[in-house]
């Protein structure tokens, strides 16, 4: 088997996968097999409130009626809190990381902070403030000060009670796995400015990184289950084919009026 090319895809199972899911899963998938190497599978479960366990079965169950194969076992991360722990005490340990006990609304409302993707870049209030006590809910936050400069402000590594976060996992689990080549959406473009200075900060190598156009709806709007896209679920039920589905897909020809995102 060829390591040489490693790439993944990484669902998150809050709800049943739609087609923008699918587009995704099928180019991390042709873009290892046209290497010869390997397609993995990651189940990105770190939110208790939001995962369920019956739409992980339903990953693999769509995965494997779309026909897309991977290999070996899938990695899922809410067995991999030890880990995230582990990494989240070095930086904790090396001072990278700071409490933050700000609410959402506080965060919204201070003066000057940049509107990202992911916010408001967080303006630092909490760095070398003394526990306010009261047993008050708290984040960890990357000192990206310490770290080397970042324009995306502080970013939450961990809470409280979830002792990891998307961008811990997803750097740690990358290299756990021996990622060589992160092909996912163009909504992430963002996010790998974090993974690389984690990945320099813990030592990890860094994967290459190709973000694809994301699917829009016939309204032209990104394609998300808000807008009730079809799942693979419903496709299947009402008799499509996955072999055509998948053929057009690789010719980026798309059922009921989707088509990709402009860029
Ligand atoms: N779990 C993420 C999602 O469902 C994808 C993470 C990644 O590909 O880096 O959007």
């Amino acid at each position: 088997m060829n390591t040489q090319c490693i790439s993944r895809f990484a669902p998150s199972p809050t709800g049943r996968l739609h087609l923008g899911h699918a587009w995704s899963a099928l180019q991390a998938h042709d873009f290892a097999r046209a290497a010869g190497g390997q397609f993995l599978i990651r189940i990105e479960d770190i939110d208790s409130g939001r995962c369920r366990a019956n739409f992980v079965d339903g990953i693999f169950e769509d995965l494997r009626w779309l026909g897309l194969e991977w290999d070996g076992p899938a990695m899922v991360q809410s067995e991999r809190f030890g880990v995230y722990r582990a990494v989240l005490d070095q930086l904790i340990e090396r001072d990278l990381v700071y409490r933050c006990w700000c609410t959402r609304a506080e965060i919204a409302t201070s003066a000057g902070a940049p509107q990202g993707d992911e916010g408001p870049a967080y303006p630092g209030t909490c760095k070398g403030r003394a526990d306010p006590g009261d047993d008050l809910a708290y984040c960890w936050r990357l000192d990206t000060e310490k770290a080397g400069f970042l324009p995306q402000g502080d970013v939450v590594l961990a809470r409280k009670d979830t002792l990891t976060s998307y961008h811990l996992s997803v750097t740690i689990d990358d290299a756990a796995q021996g990622v060589t080549d992160v092909v996912r959406g163009n909504d992430l473009t963002e996010a790998t400015h974090i993974h690389g200075l984690l990945q320099s900060l813990l030592n990890l190598p860094t994967p290459r990184y190709h973000h694809h156009a994301l699917l829009a709806g016939p309204d032209g709007a990104r394609l998300a289950k808000r807008h009730n896209a079809p799942t693979l679920e419903s496709l299947r039920e009402s008799g499509c084919d996955p072999l055509r589905l998948i053929d057009g897909m690789r010719e980026q020809r798309f059922p009921f009026g989707f088509a990709l995102m402009e860029a």
